[in-house]
């Protein structure tokens, strides 16, 4: 249960929410029906779960939003304020810092345009970074946001070890069944071939 440390809450919300944690506890159907849950789990019975589910899937038939219920043209079960409304509370913005951070609608790393961007931050301390890639942040997760490791990283691409020790460079054979033996041609993903076509 999240609770909302420093947060004051409205009188109906606490009345709904002591609501709430009473028939939890009581293994109860939340909507206060007292009907049983079906097991520790579930918060609804099977009755007003089964209800619930019809609700969700008529309002999407209908092309709602199901935070706001406004009817939207775009994809998804959320329109597009409602998306950015909680992206951006997810990570401590307002929505105007949000949109000014995606505003260059590029990896604040590499560069790269349409692709999928991401919101980075500092997992010791949850500081937002920036904008970037799902690639870079990978690469950053990957090193563990260490600086050294990525420094150390750049001299191991610089001077790669193998070839200093064994005096010449050894090439990548693939070997694979129906494929024969192949020669390496400098496979790469397809995201960085495509980013390096820009
Ligand atoms: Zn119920
Ligand atoms: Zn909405
Ligand atoms: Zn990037």
């Amino acid at each position: 249960m999240k609770k909302r440390a420093g947060k004051s809450v409205s009188a109906a919300y606490a009345r709904f929410r002591a609501a709430y944690d009473k028939n939890r506890s009581l293994g109860l159907c939340v909507s206060g029906d007292g009907r049983k849950v079906p097991s520790p789990k579930n918060a609804l019975c099977a009755t007003c779960a089964s209800s619930k589910r019809k609700n969700r899937s008529k309002r999407l038939a209908e092309g709602r939003c199901l935070a706001c219920n406004q009817i939207h043209d775009g994809s998804g079960v959320k329109c597009n304020d409602c998306k950015q409304r909680h992206l951006a509370f997810r990570f401590g913005l307002s929505v105007e810092e949000c949109k000014s951070l995606f505003a260059e609608s590029k990896c604040s790393v590499c560069d790269s345009k349409d692709v999928m961007l991401v919101i980075d931050h500092d997992h010791d301390n949850g500081a937002i970074r920036g904008v970037i890639c799902k690639q870079c942040n990978i690469a950053l997760g990957g090193a563990r946001d260490n600086v050294e490791t990525l420094r150390r990283l750049i001299e191991y691409l610089s001077d790669p070890p193998a070839q200093r020790i064994i005096g010449r460079v050894a090439v990548k054979r693939y070997v694979g069944p129906g494929r024969g033996v192949k020669r390496h041609e400098g496979a790469r993903s397809k995201v960085r071939k495509k980013r390096e076509n820009k």
